[in-house]
């Protein structure tokens, strides 16, 4: 089976110019479409740049997605938050401890407000083709691991905020161990925001196509990350998303995982009538012999995958998370794509 869609993450877009070039070469790569890591601080100071480089990818034949990167240290990325910067309440609590967290509360009205107002601008101005929902999470305070080697008993939020919604719809306090209402009330809220967000996205601009990528984790018996996104079948039942996603997975995995979590990624996806995606290792760590980056894209094609994307463009040469040996990452994805990609 071939694959409908190649593409890779682009961050750093400054000048339409360079971007240019940088298009031009992931076409060169086989890659026909590009996801644009938006940072609060690109958003807010690089945007009518934004608008240009995306018009400039469409003419010349990309697809392009809007990643709202890092935003709040809700989705997963590198890149600061200017929200956080800004404003020093509506932070996420620790429920064991009871301190502020480097990371936004989402369901706070104030954060609400600032990310639906971000999302907006971006339908409304800048001509792009969908948006991805970025490994979005609670922040996940680590204290002592669990026996099972996974995340310890700490969570996030128990802002005061959160208290009062848990305890207006549960009638009584909101607990500081993770009962199963607790565990409910974080998955709903988790998901009404990106739900609000994508049902005002398509409002603006009806055929964005919506792709939420959750992360690649077994974690559904023994041990759950509880990021508040682990129930996929939650995620993809969600009628506002067009795509399930999920998320890279290291080379230093058994191959067994990497079928696992493409097979669980098809079938759901396949459940609820959505494309699937999955993404490839393009940055920080490679293969031994990087032809295994050759056989992993081959797996996911003959699996049936509709999108594959790797996080990052060059394998992120000059990047502190630079894959040792980062081009010819590069190339080898850019081959992988050719002998797979649908024309
Ligand atoms: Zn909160």
């Amino acid at each position: 089976m071939s694959v409908k869609e190649t593409g890779v993450s682009y961050y750093g877009l400054s000048y339409p110019e360079h971007a240019r070039r940088d298009f031009q070469e992931m076409i060169d790569h086989n890659c026909n479409a590009v996801l644009l890591a938006l940072s609060e601080f690109d958003i807010d100071f690089w945007f009518p740049n934004i608008k240009i480089i995306t018009e400039i990818a469409k003419e010349m034949g990309l697809t392009v997605y809007l990643d709202t990167w890092g935003i709040g240290k809700w989705f997963g990325g590198e890149p600061p938050s200017l929200f956080l910067n800004n404003n020093p309440g509506n932070r996420q609590v620790s429920a064991t401890t009871g301190e502020s967290l480097p990371a936004a509360c989402f369901n706070t009205k104030a954060f609400r407000d600032y990310f639906f107002g971000i999302c907006e601008k971006l339908a409304y101005e800048v001509d792009a083709d969908g948006f991805f929902w970025d490994e979005p999470h609670y922040a996940l305070p680590k204290s002592y691991a669990s026996i099972t080697g996974g995340a310890g008993d700490d969570w996030a939020c128990r802002c005061p905020y959160c208290q009062r919604m848990f305890e207006e719809q549960y009638g009584c306090q909101m607990p500081k161990l993770l009962t199963p209402e607790v565990k409910a009330f974080r998955h709903d809220r988790a998901l009404d925001i990106l739900e609000t967000a994508s049902r005002k996205i398509k409002a603006i601009r009806p055929k964005s196509k919506i792709t939420c990528c959750v992360h690649a984790t077994l974690g559904t018996y023994y041990v759950t990350e509880n990021r508040g996104y682990d129930n996929w079948d939650k995620v993809a039942r969600c009628d506002a998303f067009d795509v399930f996603s999920t998320t890279i997975i290291s080379y230093q995995l058994p191959q067994h995982f990497f079928k696992n979590i493409t097979q669980r990624t098809l079938d759901i996806a396949k459940k609820y009538d959505k494309a699937s995606q999955r993404w490839l290792m393009s940055y920080y760590q490679e293969p031994e012999d990087l032809n295994q980056i050759k056989d992993v894209v081959h797996l996911y094609a003959d699996m049936g995958v509709d999108s594959l994307f790797g996080w990052t463009y060059r394998g992120g040469h000059g990047t502190v998370l630079a894959a040792p040996r980062a081009l010819e990452v590069w190339d080898k994805l850019g081959e992988a794509y050719g002998e797979v990609l649908q024309r």
